[in-house]
């Protein structure tokens, strides 16, 4: 029987309910095929009404907080917490930790850590979903998620997640959280405006700042580590994938940037391995500790802390040769697209079995 069509409507409301989505896209016969990431899009251009609305200290702040904090919600617990479980915590907390995390609009809890599952065990091979090693910058940077075949949650790789149905429905309904914070963002301009006008801002002030704008640098400083750490930076560990840790990218995403560390071994709670690897999450992470409200965080293996002792050490940021595509990148832009980087297209590595899986 022919497949019937989704109406205009369809896709406008199983875009709220992103499980019904999934099921739209999955007939498609070339899965590889990119669906136009309409919300993306409007959100990217919205920002340009930041010169309109124009700099107020007050909404950029605000943006600032939003960023650091929602960072933290990707990097402390959708990705050491909900991709590695590196600690523990509570039931009650755990929602509360997958709301922050939601609220960062990059999808669902379930849906993140299934993709990053899958990522550690097919890192840089053609099954990776995002390696720019294999499709290029833009496509790991940006491009993978809107693939047909990248839409749904893949319930399959997170089992343990899936038994709580309240994550389930997070899960399902993922634009619910961050349609609340933009909201929330009209409500706290509009509050300020009428209480505090010498503060100089405005309802949609706040909303282009503290929800446009903020949730726009976000998600390109957590696409990063997809994209720009398996291309710059340095390799402590021998991995069979193109991680590299970069102290920029580390500052950036409060942590994340130390890659190759963490591909090394993801098991541990820190990927700043040294005193000297600046991880923020770690810190904010040991702060819930103390509070009672998390526990049991795993700690780095000794013997990676010895650098004249382990085997699997290289040397301490031996610089190992860029890609091809990191040399075309004094070409500016267009040396980014994904036609140009096919050089980087290297034979695929065995999968090292010193790589813990998740
Ligand atoms: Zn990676
Ligand atoms: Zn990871």
């Amino acid at each position: 029987m022919e497949k019937q069509v989704p109406s205009f409507v369809d896709k406008v409301v199983t875009w709220f309910d992103t499980h019904a989505q999934a099921k739209l896209e999955e007939g498609h016969a070339n899965q590889e095929k990119w669906i136009f990431p309409f919300p993306f899009v409007l959100m990217s251009v919205s920002t340009l009404a930041a010169f309109y609305v124009g700099f107020n200290w007050v909404a950029v702040s605000v943006a600032v907080f939003l960023y650091v904090v929602r960072m933290f919600g990707i990097t402390g617990v959708y990705h050491r917490y909900f991709s590695h479980k590196t600690y523990k915590t509570s039931r009650w907390f755990q929602f509360v930790l997958a709301l922050l995390g939601n609220s960062a609009a990059e999808r669902g809890p379930l849906w993140w850590a299934a993709h990053h599952r899958h990522h550690h065990r097919f890192s840089d091979t053609p099954e990776d979903t995002h390696s720019p090693s294999q499709k290029g910058f833009w496509d790991a940077h940006m491009l993978w998620w809107s693939r047909r075949k990248n839409v749904a949650t893949r319930l399959d790789l997170v089992p343990d997640l899936a038994k709580y149905p309240e994550l389930m429905f997070l899960d399902r309904f993922d634009s619910l959280v961050p349609l609340t914070l933009g909201g929330l963002m009209i409500a706290l301009g509009s509050f300020l405006h009428h209480f505090y006008p010498a503060l100089g801002t405005s309802g949609f002030q706040m909303f282009i700042w503290g929800f446009v704008v903020s949730t726009t640098v976000l998600f390109h400083g957590v696409a990063t580590i997809n994209s720009l750490s398996h291309v710059f930076g340095t390799r402590r560990f021998q991995t069979t994938d193109t991680s590299r840790n970069n102290w920029f990218l580390a500052i950036i995403t409060l942590g994340e940037g130390w890659h190759n560390n963490h591909h090394h071994y993801c098991n541990s709670t820190r990927q700043g391995f040294f005193w000297w690897e600046i991880d923020i999450t770690y810190y904010g992470l040991k702060m819930l500790e103390k509070l009672g409200l998390i526990w049991d965080l795993k700690p780095v293996p000794k013997r990676l802390l010895q650098p004249t002792g382990a085997k699997d050490i290289v040397r301490p940021h031996e610089v190992v040769p860029e890609p091809a595509f990191a040399k075309t990148r004094i070409a500016g832009v267009a040396g980014l697209l994904p036609g140009m980087t096919s050089a980087l297209a290297t034979q695929v590595p065995a999968r090292s079995p010193d790589v813990p899986n998740p």
